[in-house]
C-alpha cells in the first residue's frame, strides 16, 4: 500500500498495528521531505458480502456430478429454497440465525 505525504511525496510505512477490527494505525516517513507522520486506515463499509464457504463447497460438489445428476440436484435445491422462502414469508417473527438469546 502506498502512503502519500502532505507534501505530495511518496512515504514509506515504518510500522503499523491493528488497533481494532476496523482500524489500523501506522507511522510513515516521506522520501521527499523527510518528515514522519501517523496515518489511519479504517474499514469504511462492506461492498460485497463475504463468500459463503458452504456455497463454494456445494458448487464444487455439483460440478463433480454428471449433467443429469447435477440437473436433478439443482431442481431439488430450487424446491428446497422455495419451501424455505414460503416458511419465512408465513412467519413474521423470524428467529435470529443463532436462535433465541437466553441468560
Ligand atoms: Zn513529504
Amino acid at each position: 500500500m502506498r502512503i502519500r505525504c502532505n507534501c505530495g511525496g511518496k512515504a514509506v510505512v515504518l510500522t503499523s498495528e491493528q488497533v481494532t477490527d476496523k482500524l489500523r494505525q501506522g507511522r510513515a516517513e516521506c522520501e521527499e521531505c523527510g518528515q514522519t507522520f501517523k496515518f489511519n486506515v479504517h474499514f469504511e463499509e462492506q461492498i460485497k458480502p463475504p463468500r459463503d464457504e458452504n456455497i463454494v463447497k456445494l458448487i464444487d460438489m455439483i460440478r463433480a456430478l454428471s449433467p443429469e445428476q447435477s440437473k436433478a440436484t439443482l431442481e431439488q435445491l430450487k424446491m428446497g429454497m422455495a419451501q424455505q422462502n414460503r416458511k419465512t414469508a408465513d412467519s413474521p417473527n423470524v428467529p435470529t440465525p443463532h436462535g433465541p438469546i437466553s441468560n
